[in-house]
């Protein structure tokens, strides 16, 4: 059974204070709208609409939650991007996201999603820049991989590699296609280790989209974990 397979709508929030109580362990999700976020969710959890609650009306921009297991979520954050007035940005952005991802205990790393097309946007580049510093792990998408060539894929692994490493530290990445479901294994391995869920030991055949792996120390974190290459290092707690 894929690992979260049991997720399931909990909430949405649109209050700092209404944030679930009793999280001990969240992964928020990040990207631009249409990067493949909901559809990456869906893949995650082995479930076709599960996300798209988070697209219906009244949650588009509110926190959403799904309980994986008690105590441990992951919640999809609004996708941005798509030309909005700058006082509503402003507002959602001080108001709910900006303190969530700055002083959140309980979450404890965040998926980035980008479009393995159109990777590296402004706003991709402003939400790492801006959750590095927190020291939590940043885990990257790149989504939809199955449009683009091998050698593509590459390219665009190493770019989107330099890129991030020159603006922090403590973060992975790894190509992924919902369509196709490929590089499932190697998400849920990083996710399983923010999670502290037990991994199954049932290695899936590779996809062929998984991350390089490199052969280089372990540089711990302030999360106790890091990994600039997509190798699946997960942190002990
Ligand atoms: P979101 O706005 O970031 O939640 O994006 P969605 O998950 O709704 O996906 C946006 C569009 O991209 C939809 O038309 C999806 O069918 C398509 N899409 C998402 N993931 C993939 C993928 O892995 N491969 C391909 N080819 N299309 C995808």
């Amino acid at each position: 059974m894929p690992l979260f397979q049991k997720a399931a709508f909990s909430t949405t929030v649109a209050k700092l204070r209404d944030l679930p109580a009793d999280s001990q362990c969240e992964v928020a999700f990040a990207g631009r709208s249409n990067a493949g976020k909901s559809s990456a969710i869906n893949t995650l959890a082995n479930h076709t609409r599960l996300a798209f609650v988070s697209k219906t009306p009244g949650r588009t921009q509110h926190l959403n939650y799904f309980l994986l297991e008690p105590g441990k979520y992951f919640v999809d954050l609004p996708g941005y991007g798509f030309a909005k007035a700058p006082e509503e940005i402003r507002s959602q952005w001080e108001g709910l996201l900006a303190p969530y991802l700055r002083h959140r205990d309980a979450l404890c790393g965040l998926v980035l999603i980008m479009d393995s097309r159109h990777p590296l946007t402004e706003l991709d580049l402003q939400m790492f820049g801006w959750f590095a510093p927190t020291g939590k792990p940043i885990h990257v998408l790149l989504t939809k991989a199955d449009k683009l060539t091998r050698q593509q894929q590459l390219l665009v692994f190493r770019e989107v590699q330099e890129v991030l490493a020159e603006i922090g530290e403590n973060f992975s990445l790894q190509l992924f296609s919902s369509l196709q479901k490929s590089g499932v294994k190697e998400a849920e391995a990083v996710l399983a280790g923010w999670l502290d869920l037990p991994l199954k030991d049932d290695p899936a055949p590779r996809t062929g989209l998984a991350s390089e792996k490199k052969a280089r120390p372990k540089k711990r974190g302030a999360m106790g974990w890091s990994a600039r290459s997509g190798s699946s290092v997960t942190k002990s707690h």
